[in-house]
C-alpha cells in the first residue's frame, strides 16, 4: 500500500481501479499548402463543427451541473470566435501557407501561454481552455471523436491534467472520482467535480504504472491510496456507505422550503472562504452565501490581492449565486489570520488586538481597494457587505462615509453598481449590548456566535486548554442572540447567525422560536439544517 498527498478539489471518498487517461496527444504536422482558401474553408468548417459540439455539451452540462456551471461552454464558443483568436489562425495559413492543424496548435500554444503567464488567478486557469478548444478544433479537422471511458466498471481516473470539456463528457455513471498531477481548485473543472459530488484529488505526482490498481481517493484528507490492505479497504467501504446512506437521506431535502411545520420561513445560505466553495453551495441547495469570508484572497497572498483580483473572485461568486443573496464581509484580519505584508506588531492578546475593521478604518486605502471591488461587482448578482468586529456607532459611520466616497469615485469614473445591502457583524458584547442603537443605522445584523462565545466568556477560542468551558449553549450567549434579534426586529432590519452555532441543529428551533431570520452554515450542514428548521414545529 502506498499514499500520495495532494489537494483536495471535491470532498468524499471513491474507491475503484485506475484509469490512467493519455489524451490523445496531438501530433500536429506542419505542413506547407498550396490552396490558402481551400486551407482556410477546413479551418471555418472545422470551426463550425466544435461549435456545434460545444452546443451540445452545453446542453448536456446543463442538466448535469446546471446553468450557471455550464456557463463554461459558452465560453468556449466564444473564445473559438474571438477575433484574435481567429486572426491568428488564418494570418498563420494566409502568409506562412502551412496547414491549419498547424495555424490552430500554434495560436492554441501561444494563447495558452499568454493566460499562464498572467498574474490573474481567474486568467491563469483560462490557460487549459485555449488548449482545449484548440485541441477540439484539430479534432474536427482530423475527424476524431470526443473522449470516452473504455469498458463497463466505473473507475478512478488519473491524468496528468483534464479540462473542463472532458470532465463533463466523461460518463459520470463510470467515473468514481479524478486525480491530476495540474490543474487548481479554482478552475471550472475542480469547480465541476464538486458540482458533480465527484470526490477529486489535484497535486498528485501521477504514473502511469497505476493503471488498472485498486486505489481510494480520501477527498476530505487529500490523500490517494494505492493499493490498500484488505483493513484499510473496508474500513473505507465502511465509511463509504455511512457517507452514501447519509447523502441519500439529505438529499430527499434539495429543493424544498426551509418552512418549519406553523409555516414560518427561514433563510439559509451557506458560509464559504473563497470561491473554491462555491460548487458546494450549488450542490448542497443554500439559498445564497450568508459569509464569505474574504479575508482568505488576503492570507493565500504574498502581497496585498489587487482590486482586478478581488473583484474577479467577487463576481465569480455572484455570477455564480445567479441572483440569491451572496453576503461578503470585508477582511477581517488579525488575531489568528494573519499575513506577514501586513506587518503588524507582535501582540499579547491578538483576539483582543489590531484585528478587522480597526485595521481597516486606519489602513483606509487597503478597505477601499476592497469596497471599491466590491461595488463594481456588485453590478453582477445580488450583493450584501458586512462589517466585522465592530464595537460602536462611530465605527459604522466612520464606514458609511468611506463607502460613500467610493461610490462617488466610482460614479466619477462612470462605472456602475447595484443596490447593496449594509450590515455588521454582532461578534462583540458591546456591539450585542448597544444592537438597538446600531440597528438604526445598517440595514441587517449577522450574529458571530464564534467570537461572541469567546468575548462573552472570556475564553479564548483558539487555546485547546479551554476547549470544556467554550459553551457557546451558555445563557449568557443566548441572551445576548435574543436581545440583538428583538433590537434589530424593533428597527425593522432582518437578523442572522452567521457562526458555528448556527449550524447546531439542537439550537434550531430554539433559534426560531428567538425570531431569527437567517442561518447561515458551512455547505454540508445545509440540508442537516434544513431538516432540523422542517421538523420544528
Ligand atoms: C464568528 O466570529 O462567529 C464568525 C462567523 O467569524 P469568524 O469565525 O470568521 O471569526
Ligand atoms: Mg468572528
Amino acid at each position: 500500500m502506498e499514499q500520495f498527498y495532494g489537494k483536495s478539489a471535491s470532498n468524499g471518498i471513491a474507491i475503484g481501479r485506475i484509469l490512467v487517461y493519455a489524451k490523445d496527444e496531438q501530433q500536429v504536422k506542419r505542413t506547407r499548402i498550396e490552396d490558402v482558401s481551400g486551407e482556410i474553408t477546413r479551418y471555418q468548417l472545422a470551426k463550425d463543427c466544435a461549435i456545434e459540439q460545444l452546443k451540445e455539451l452545453y446542453e448536456v452540462a446543463c442538466k448535469e451541473v446546471g446553468e450557471v456551471n455550464a456557463g463554461i461552454f459558452e465560453v468556449h464558443q466564444m473564445m473559438l470566435e474571438d477575433e484574435d483568436y481567429t486572426d491568428s489562425v488564418l494570418n498563420i495559413i494566409e502568409t506562412q501557407k502551412l496547414n491549419a492543424e498547424y495555424a490552430v496548435a500554434k495560436t492554441g500554444d501561444t494563447l495558452s501561454e499568454t493566460f499562464a503567464a498572467m498574474d490573474d488567478d481567474y486568467f491563469r486557469a483560462r490557460a487549459i481552455d485555449v488548449k482545449d478548444i484548440s485541441e477540439r478544433v484539430i479534432n474536427c479537422l482530423s475527424g476524431k471523436k470526443d473522449t470516452d471511458i473504455e469498458g463497463d466498471e466505473p473507475v478512478i481516473i488519473v491524468a496528468n491534467d483534464l479540462a473542463p470539456s472532458e470532465t463533463v463528457q466523461m460518463n459520470k455513471d463510470k467515473l468514481k472520482g479524478f486525480v491530476t498531477e495540474l490543474g487548481s481548485a479554482n478552475s471550472h473543472t475542480a469547480i465541476l467535480a464538486r458540482t458533480m459530488n465527484i470526490p477529486a484529488l489535484i497535486h498528485v505526482k501521477m504514473d502511469a504504472s497505476w493503471n488498472g490498481k485498486l486505489s481510494i481517493i480520501d477527498g476530505d484528507k487529500g490523500v490517494l491510496i494505492l493499493d490498500p490492505t484488505d483493513e484499510v479497504r473496508k474500513e473505507y467501504e465502511a465509511k463509504y456507505v455511512a457517507q452514501k446512506e447519509k447523502e441519500e437521506l439529505l438529499k430527499e431535502l434539495k429543493g424544498k422550503e426551509n418552512k418549519t411545520q406553523s409555516g414560518r420561513e427561514i433563510k439559509l445560505y451557506a458560509n464559504i472562504g473563497s470561491v473554491e466553495d462555491l460548487g458546494s453551495v450549488l450542490q448542497n441547495d443554500a439559498g445564497g452565501i450568508g459569509l464569505f469570508r474574504s479575508e482568505f484572497l488576503y492570507l493565500e497572498k504574498d502581497t496585498y490581492p489587487t482590486e482586478e483580483e478581488q473583484f474577479a473572485a467577487y463576481k465569480q461568486a455572484l455570477l455564480s449565486m445567479a441572483g440569491k443573496k451572496v453576503i461578503i464581509r470585508t477582511l477581517d484580519i488579525g488575531a489568528d489570520k494573519m499575513a506577514s505584508y501586513f506587518e503588524l506588531e507582535h501582540e499579547e492578546n491578538p483576539a483582543m488586538g489590531y484585528r478587522a475593521i480597526r485595521i481597516c478604518l486606519e489602513r483606509v486605502d487597503v478597505f477601499k481597494t476592497q469596497l471599491r471591488a466590491l461595488y463594481r461587482a456588485s453590478a453582477y448578482g445580488n450583493l450584501s457587505i458586512m462589517y466585522p468586529m465592530i464595537i460602536s456607532v462611530e465605527e459604522v459611520r466612520k464606514i458609511k462615509a468611506i463607502v460613500e466616497e467610493v461610490k462617488r469615485e466610482l460614479e466619477e469614473e462612470g462605472v456602475t453598481y447595484g443596490e447593496v445591502e449594509q450590515g455588521i457583524m454582532i461578534e462583540t458584547p458591546a456591539a450585542a449590548m448597544i444592537s438597538d442603537l446600531l440597528a438604526k443605522e445598517v440595514d441587517f445584523f449577522s450574529i458571530g456566535t464564534n467570537d461572541l462565545t469567546q468575548y462573552t466568556l472570556a475564553i479564548d477560542r483558539q487555546n485547546s486548554n479551554l476547549d470544556a468551558f467554550y459553551n457557546p449553549h451558555h445563557e449568557a450567549v443566548l441572551r445576548m442572540i435574543q436581545m440583538v434579534i428583538n433590537n434589530g426586529h424593533k428597527e425593522g432590519i432582518w437578523v442572522g447567525i452567521c457562526g458555528e452555532l448556527g449550524a447546531d441543529v439542537s439550537l434550531t428551533s430554539r433559534f426560531i422560536e428567538m425570531g431569527i431570520d437567517e442561518l447561515s452554515v458551512s455547505p454540508t450542514s445545509v440540508l442537516s439544517v434544513r431538516k432540523a428548521i422542517r421538523e420544528t414545529k
